[in-house]
Formats: C-alpha cells, structure tokens, sequence
C-alpha cells in the first residue's frame, strides 16, 4: 500500500468525496506524493491524512480523479474490476434483461462503479467505450472480464468520443474480440425487430436509454397518426407501430439512420405504413404545421442541445422552439411527447420550458406521465450528474 501514489486535498475540499461523490476536480488537490502514472490508481487522502477513496489518476483532465472504491481495505486490480463488472451484469439479470435475443446497457460507468466505462449488449455482441484514462488503464482486464463473464461473440470498441480528448486520449474504434458479422446486428426489444450497426450507428449503435419509454408512448398509440422527430432508427415508431399505430412518419437528419429504419419496418412488416423524411427537424415542423399537418402522437427526441452551462441560454430556446411545433402539430386530444438528454437541463427546467411552449402557442396541456432514463441505466445516489434523460408525456386538452 505504501508504494501508491497519494494526492492529499486541500483543508474543506473533501466534503464531495466524502459524501461517495466520485469526482476529485483539479482545483482541491494540495499536493501529489509520488509521479502516479495515467489512469493508475492513486489514495486521495484529506488535509490531515485520512483515506477517503482510491481512484484513477487523470493529469490531463480538470475530473483530475475518479474513485473506484471508498473502502480502504479494496485493492484496485484485474479481480476489482472483474467483480464490478459481473455485480453490474447481475443488476440486469434482476431486471429481466438477459435474455439471449435482447439487448442492454450492461455497465454504466459511475452508476455501476466503474467510471469511464460503458458497455452495451445487443444479443451476444457487447459495444465498449473507455472513456476515462482510468477505464483505459484497465483495457485489458475489463475485455477479459468480459469475454470471461459472457462468452460473446464479439466485443468491439466505440470509444470515437470527443470526451476521451479531454482525458488526453485519442479516439479509438475496432474489433477488440471474435467476429462482427458484415451486416447490422438483429435482435428484438419488447416484441420488435430491431438492427444496430456496431461500427458505424451514432454512439454504440442504439438508443438503449429509452427503451422502456418507448413502451410507454406506445400506451397511447392505438389508432394514431404518429410523427417521430429525430427518430434516428426508428424506436419511437416501430414500438407505437407495433402496437396499433394507423401510421408513422419519420424525420431525422441522417440518411444512414432512416436507412436502418427503413430495414427495420420491413422487419416488423410496417413498412407500408412508414414515411421517411430526411430533413432538419424545426425546418420540417414549419413546413408541416404550415401545410396544416396534424397528428395524434408527436414524439420529441433531439440530441444534446446543452453540453455546457454556456449552452443552457440557446439550449433552452432550442427546446421551447420545436416544443411549441410539436404542439402546434397536435390535433385536439393528442399526446406530445418530448425529451431532453441535456444533463444542464434538470427535469424542473424542462418542465418550465415546455409550459412556456405550450402558453406561447396558448393550448392548455396537463403532464400525463413523467419519464426518465430506463432502469439498466441507473444513476447512483451519490452521483446525481448521471440523470440525463427527462421526458413528458404531455396531452393537448380538447
Ligand atoms: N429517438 C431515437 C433517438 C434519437 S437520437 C431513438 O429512439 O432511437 C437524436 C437523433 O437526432 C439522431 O438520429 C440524429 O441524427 C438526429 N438529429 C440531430 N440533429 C438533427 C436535426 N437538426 N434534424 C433532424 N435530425 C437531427
């Protein structure tokens, strides 16, 4: 134990790490006993020397150290970071989301102990992304924790994100284990047909957050004409399509999305009652409340508008923008719903810029549900900043 590195906080600076928040930001270290490598493990201590966590040293980053553990009898190695992994796979085993031909978010970095690390499962083929300096260190051990835990067919890496710069890594993709095979994946998601794309779809191929929530829109789905904005590959329409939708249509900005979507409908045997439009979303809401569109489910999912605190002003405007479209587009009765995955946007705000849509378009509205991140992508307690995803579920009166 003597031989690891030590970084002591200043006096007052260690009340977060106290609390198991895992962050040690670069502005509360006092001083740094020994040359600790990237990503090696390092004892922060306080200001009078007691142990307060061990965790990954990051010299490029302002997150300057991320916590493994707050127990100091643990020892940072392959065997800790085996166990984190099969304690994650086991909370998604209690969640029923093993099952061979599903899919799940298997680790969620901080949530499940392990930050920097994300590895999603689409049947038996497992996306990773290391996007801390400290899941980097341990490349090796958490690939063959893996392979040991699951047997999968392939594992491949997608760490192509920007965030791994600000660790001072560059980014990386490619086969890390076996086989891809040279088309998208299937596998199937509460009744529908899904493809991922492991090497070229956005972030690890699918939008795994928002699977139940798909369910949950689909509740009002019967019968309806349906517009899903941003749809990427289509999981707001399929699940509604799949259960008694009359129609969908499909906007995103990316052609390879509405591609895979455009397969999956045909999967799912929909495909005559899909429309596909490769457009700029508010550019196409316009249009289509211009021409005097209308529909009885909207759904709303954009990217991150907010990725900073900077951001929060225009993100905002952003939001109440194509909220006030989204209802405008509604016939009397119908159902918006829309999500925000800006983590700077707290479910309050969100709330707030949604009322002031719906006051500028003046329709009374009322939330008929709230809706966050699906459970295999938890957040730890202590470690709020993981709740991302907020959503609404907002009916137009009539
Ligand atoms: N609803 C999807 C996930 C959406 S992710 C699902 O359930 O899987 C956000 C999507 O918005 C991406 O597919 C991205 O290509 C698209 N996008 C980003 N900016 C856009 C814009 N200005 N207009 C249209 N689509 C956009």
């Amino acid at each position: 134990m003597q031989n690891i590195p030590q970084i002591s906080l200043k006096a007052g600076r260690e009340k977060s790490i106290r609390r198991r928040h895992p962050w040690v930001f670069s502005g509360a270290i006092a001083r740094v006993n020994g040359n600790p490598e990237a990503g090696s493990t390092v004892r922060v201590v306080s200001d009078s020397g007691e142990f307060l966590a061990y965790a990954a040293w990051s010299p490029r980053s302002q997150i300057r150290a991320r916590a493994w553990s707050f127990d100091a009898a643990s020892t940072i190695n392959a065997a800790f970071i085996r166990q984190r992994i099969a304690r994650a796979i086991e909370l998604r085993r209690q969640l029923h989301l093993m099952d061979d031909a599903g899919a799940c978010r298997l680790v969620f970095s901080e949530a499940d102990g392990l930050p920097g690390l994300i590895v999603d499962r689409y049947r038996d083929y497992l996306v990773c992304q290391l996007l801390s300096v400290g899941a980097e260190f341990w490349r090796e051990a958490i690939v063959a924790a893996l392979e040991e835990l699951l047997v999968p067919r392939a594992i491949y890496e997608r760490s192509d994100a920007s965030v791994r710069h600000k660790e001072g890594l560059e980014l990386r993709s490619g086969l890390l284990r076996g086989e891809l095979p040279g088309e998208p994946v299937e596998y199937t998601l509460h009744g529908v047909r899904q493809l991922v794309s492991i090497e070229q779809g956005q972030k690890t191929g699918s939008y795994l957050d928002q699977s139940v929530n798909r369910l949950r829109v689909a509740a009002y789905a019967k019968g309806a004409s349906v517009l899903d904005a941003y749809s990427y590959s289509g999981g707001f329409a399929l699940a509604a399509l799949h259960h008694g939708a009359a129609d969908a249509s499909l906007i995103d900005s990316s052609a390879e999305a509405l591609q895979l979507a455009a397969h999956q409908a045909t999967l799912n045997g929909v495909a005559a009652r899909c429309q596909f439009t490769n457009a700029n979303v508010p550019q196409e809401l316009r249009r289509l409340r211009d021409s005097g569109q209308r529909y009885d489910l909207v759904v709303l999912d954009p990217p991150k508008f907010v990725s900073s605190a900077q951001q929060l002003q225009s993100g905002c405007r952003g939001y109440k923008d194509i909220n006030m479209l989204g209802l405008q587009l509604l016939k009397p009765g119908g159902v918006l719903a829309t999500f925000s995955c800006s983590g700077h946007v707290s479910a309050d705000l969100f709330q707030k810029i949604v009322a002031g849509a719906a006051a500028d378009v003046r329709c009374d509205a009322q939330i008929i549900e709230r809706l966050s991140q699906a459970p295999d992508h938890p957040v730890a307690l202590q470690f709020p900043e993981a709740d991302y995803l907020c959503g609404l579920l907002v009916r137009m009166l009539p």
